[in-house]
């Protein structure tokens, strides 16, 4: 019989509990491996930076498994063509193992999924996600679930972390060479995918991510608490994408900065070990308000009136408001495909109180372009910077660009990186270059109103608007 290793968002070897799994079975039944991935028909209409990162990940893993004498299976067409295929050709099917998702599309899809896998009598078997802790392992003690993150973290703090599956690519090639499945399936759709994935990224797969992993845990971590909130520092890990692809796992990343946790150091290392608990959080929230999805988990706020302006949205998705800092974000999320959680808050809180748009315009927007577009966190954050998710940002502390600006950006560097209009001008004027005088303009070279837009609102204004807009509903 075959043992199958579904791979959706886990593409790596290490500390992989699904391969773990599966290997484990095989070898108790003296059955053969196979691994696939489906590519699903809902992703490939548009390659997007979110996709085109993805998409050469898969591209990366299956050259991965190709150079250690496996490979990855690539199976198109809907879920019922993808799995009869798989039946048809691969014959006997014992077991499809499969790392577990939250989302409502993951729910349905497996759903199929497993309907066609019973029929031809296989079981689906779902493992643990990529997440330190699994969202149904903390609750609280009455048996449900926290809706506040600081008690759900000091839970999770406490709880012992599961132990980890150290595995390389060479150490499961032995085994998988006697389990080797034979099949072949059509991957033309695939082939043509990947030629329409054309960015360069530097750093996707397993390889990438460990060294990141390490070089973050050397030189950035021990100060992390004071640098993460800087975007023009490196102070970061930039770690996401390789967590939202599973090229690293969660796990490995909470032992490597929990092991530098003692003595004098453990300020950053807390600090980030934080930062893995709100995605746990985030992730433990989907999975028990689904309804988050689309809708806003404080109930009072569901009926919110947004604006709806095209032109206003078309400035915010081009970083053209004439807010530098909101502009300088944007623009580095059209142009990599990551933005700094700085400026995700300020351009979420942009465009939710200052454009008093809705958020889920928001949330679509940064969903075609993070490549670390998390479902559970994007959801969250969003949520969180428009007032009306879990722990939110009370609805009348409206952050203001200009001084948020001021505070993250205060020599105006990271506006200049990504602003290059902006590049002359002076540091009194970065955060409000409308404000320079014709002669000043000139220095600098850039005309407000033809090279830099002018501010496109009055925040004073929109400020009141926005809290305006959150009373009406309260009241
Ligand atoms: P680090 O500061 O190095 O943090 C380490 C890890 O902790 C991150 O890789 C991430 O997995 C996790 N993390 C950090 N901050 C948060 C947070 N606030 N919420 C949840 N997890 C966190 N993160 C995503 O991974 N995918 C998203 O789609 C996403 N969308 C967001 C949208 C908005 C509006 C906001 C405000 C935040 C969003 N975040 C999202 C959270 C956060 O901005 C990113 O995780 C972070 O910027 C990733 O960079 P890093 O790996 O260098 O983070």
């Amino acid at each position: 019989p075959k043992f199958v290793v579904w791979f959706r968002n886990d593409f790596r070897f290490d500390d992989n509990p699904t391969v773990y799994q599966a290997f484990r079975e095989a070898e108790k039944a003296d059955g053969e491996i196979m691994f696939i991935f489906h590519l699903h028909p809902d992703f490939t209409s548009q390659i997007n930076l979110s996709n085109d990162y993805f998409f050469q990940t898969v591209e990366t893993f299956a050259g991965q498994c190709k150079d250690n004498g496996m490979k990855l299976h690539i199976l198109s067409g809907s879920v019922q063509k993808a799995f009869q295929l798989l039946f048809d050709k691969a014959g006997s099917v014992h077991t499809v193992f499969c790392a577990e998702e939250y989302t409502s599309f993951a729910a349905s899809r497996d759903e199929e999924a497993r309907r066609i896998i019973e029929k031809n009598d296989a079981s689906l078997v779902h493992t643990p996600g990529n997440y330190v802790h699994q969202p149904q392992e903390i609750i609280k003690n009455d048996g449900r679930p926290y809706k506040v993150y600081t008690p759900y973290s000091r839970r999770w703090m406490q709880k012992e972390k599961p132990d980890l599956y150290s595995s390389s690519a060479a150490d499961i090639q032995t085994r998988y060479e006697r389990l080797k499945a034979l099949d072949e399936t059509s991957e033309r759709e695939w082939t043509e995918i990947i030629k329409r994935c054309t960015r360069p990224w530097k750093r996707l797969g397993e390889e990438a991510g460990r060294n990141r992993l390490e070089h973050f845990c050397q030189k950035v971590l021990p100060h992390y608490h004071k640098s993460r909130d800087l975007p023009e520092k490196a102070g970061t890990s930039r770690l996401s994408p390789f967590l939202r692809t599973g090229a690293l796992s969660a796990r490995r990343v909470y032992e490597a900065a929990d092991s530098k946790r003692e003595n004098h150091t453990s300020q950053g290392p807390e600090a980030f070990i934080k930062e893995l608990a709100w995605r746990d959080f985030y992730t433990m929230i989907l999975y028990h308000f689904p309804e988050v999805e689309t809708k806003e988990f404080q109930e009072k706020y569901r009926g919110l009136t947004w604006r709806e302006d095209k032109d206003l949205l078309q400035k915010w998705k081009e970083g053209r408001t004439g807010f530098p800092i909101v502009d300088a974000g944007m623009r580095q999320l059209n142009e990599v495909g990551w933005m700094h959680n700085r400026l995700r808050m300020i351009t979420a809180s942009f465009l939710t109180k200052d454009y008093q748009m809705d958020w889920r315009i928001g949330e679509a927007y940064f969903r075609e372009k993070l490549i670390d577009h998390d479902p559970a966190s994007n959801i969250g954050g969003w949520q969180w910077a428009s007032s009306v998710g879990t722990d939110a940002v009370p609805y009348f502390r409206v952050f203001s660009p200009v001084r948020q600006g001021a505070r993250f950006d205060p020599e105006g560097a990271f506006i200049k990186k990504y602003v290059p209009e902006l590049k002359n001008t002076d540091k009194k004027y970065i955060h409000e270059p409308h404000k320079m005088n014709d002669q000043e303009q000139k220095k600098a070279e850039c005309i407000i109103g033809k090279d830099y837009p002018a501010p496109s609102v009055d925040h004073k204004e929109e400020r009141k608007r926005a809290i305006r807009m959150f009373k009406e509903i309260e009241d």
